[in-house]
């Protein structure tokens, strides 16, 4: 009977911790599926282009750092936005 009662025991505690092995595999498998699912681009970027492509990038010869975007369909001299100063197109 004590026999009995300890050869139980022992095997619950050897098919528990083959249960407690399994799982943690299933939790590895889990989060490496996680991990590939961030990888991946969450969205193509589309509106971006998009907005890239209506944009017209002016670089200003007294603050080079600091370049406009405007409209492609801009009539007006752009002016600098640090000291306000025009710029000259075709000036390169
Ligand atoms: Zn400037």
């Amino acid at each position: 009977m004590l026999i009995n009662e300890h050869t139980a025991q022992a095997a619950r505690e050897h098919v528990s911790g083959m249960l407690d092995k399994s799982f943690r595999g299933v939790k590895s498998n889990k989060f490496l599926k996680v991990t590939v699912k961030k990888s991946r681009p969450p969205l193509p970027p589309k509106p971006l282009p998009d907005e890239v492509n209506d944009m017209a990038r002016v670089d200003f010869e007294c603050h080079p750092s600091e370049p406009l975007k405007i409209a492609e369909h801009w009539e007006d001299a752009p002016c600098c936005l640090i000291c306000g100063r025009p710029h000259i197109a075709g000036d390169q």
